[in-house]
């Protein structure tokens, strides 16, 4: 089978193995990486398609393990005005290849309306388009509530978490989502607050353990931690008021529990009040309640060296703006390098989501979803705001794809 070659491109040694060298040659074929020398040595055969990477550096494709399908306007309440399902379905695929177009070959959904994730997910994997690998969760679980933004009608006591878990395995997911406390973006009551019990959690933690699926939590106070670290929940979301006894804990478990960061949306919320959606002002006054303690939680999770998840929460067009804004977040308000971002967003995630033996670094036998930067964009993070050329699955992506302007 004919290979492609990137000759001569910069790789990072944290995420390729920790090769010996850093210039190389690269071939993959049929999807997967076959191939890794030092740059010059590769031979290629006839009819190799080779591709001078000179000057530009090699990553594995970016994750973004804390997202949502609908998430396709700055106005999130924009998305429950298209009420054609066709109509809403093109948006979540322009979505998706809007994503990919960025470097986001993997993308999490964590709930979007009538099973979005879901749909999309299947159409990709059916091959309907070359688009980004998802994982989605279908109906997100939430108690009877007005202080989150969930799909899911209220679920209340353990047999109905159960039974939502239940449903949402029926449907298809690939995690379940759940929401231990309030959220910044529904404008009632504070952040912070349980909104569900320990027992609850429980109960559908343990109904999805015993299908082998895991749970997600969105979590933003000490206590609703808590209780999704005794439940078991493997990621927890958001993690506003992570304390470093928690952090500990979750240390001393192995490979139990990991956080997700969402710092961009953070921002987003705090300066909502900057744009034109007047309807959504409230975000800031949320925002001002969770930001301080956001940063120093992450920061405190990132000091500990736990491994930490890629998420930025973010509607496409807003990360369009700015694609790299969750490193430039990251980088000013935690302090991280950006070698230990760049494996956030690509080897940490995919072991995080059970994919880091096949996706997520450059080894011979991993999936070539591969993106290409000019310059280094370990050294100079502002690179993560231009256009990588991408590699999903060894076919490469459309670069004239049309953003929307
Ligand atoms: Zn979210």
């Amino acid at each position: 089978m004919k290979a492609t070659v990137l000759k001569n491109c910069r790789l990072i040694r944290e995420v390729s193995g920790n090769v010996p060298f850093t210039f190389a040659d690269v071939a993959f074929t049929g999807g997967k990486i076959t191939v890794i020398e030092p740059a010059g040595k590769y031979l290629p055969a006839p009819g190799d398609q080779t591709v001078d990477c000179t000057g530009k550096t090699l990553l594995p494709g970016l994750y973004d393990i804390h997202q949502h399908s609908d998430a396709i306007s700055v106005n999130f309440l924009d998305n429950r005005k298209i009420l054609d399902p066709y109509d809403f379905l093109n948006q979540v695929c322009l979505w998706s290849m809007r994503m990919l177009r960025m470097g986001y070959t993997s993308l999490r959904c964590m709930g979007a309306q009538n099973l979005a994730g879901i749909r999309l997910r299947k159409m990709v994997d059916a091959g309907v388009f070359n688009g980004p690998r998802v994982f989605a969760c279908g109906n997100t679980i939430a108690g009877t509530t007005k202080q989150v933004i969930g799909e899911n009608p209220g679920c209340d006591g353990p047999a109905e978490w159960m039974k939502a878990a239940r449903t949402a395995i029926a449907n298809d997911a690939d995690f379940i989502k759940i929401y231990a406390s309030g959220s910044v973006m529904a404008n009632f009551g504070e952040p912070g607050q349980m909104v569900v019990t320990p027992e609850e959690i429980a109960a559908a933690v343990q109904a999805a353990s015993a299908r082998g699926v895991y749970a997600a939590a969105h979590a933003h106070s000490t206590e609703s931690i808590q209780a999704c670290l005794d439940a078991g929940v493997r990621t927890i979301e958001h993690a506003t008021w992570l304390t470093r006894d928690q952090c500990h804990a979750i240390k001393d478990a192995g490979d139990r529990h990991f956080i997700v960061p969402t710092l961009s949306v953070m921002q987003w919320c705090a300066s909502i009040a900057e744009t034109d959606n007047p309807e959504l002002y409230y975000l800031a006054d949320r925002a001002a309640k969770v930001m301080d303690s956001a940063k120093e939680s992450i920061a405190r999770a990132y000091d500990e060296g736990l491994l930490l998840g890629w998420g930025t929460d973010l509607d496409v067009e807003s990360l369009e703006k700015e694609p790299g804004q969750e490193f430039r977040l990251r980088r000013e308000w935690c302090g991280m390098s950006g070698t230990d971002m760049i494996r956030q967003a690509t080897m940490n995630s995919a072991y995080i989501v059970g994919l880091g033996d096949v996706s997520g670094q450059i080894k011979p036998g991993y999936e070539a979803d591969l993106l290409l930067y000019d310059g280094n964009p370990d050294e100079d993070i502002s690179l993560f705001n231009t256009r990588p050329i991408v590699y999903k699955r060894g076919r490469l992506v459309d670069e004239t794809f049309p953003v929307k302007k």
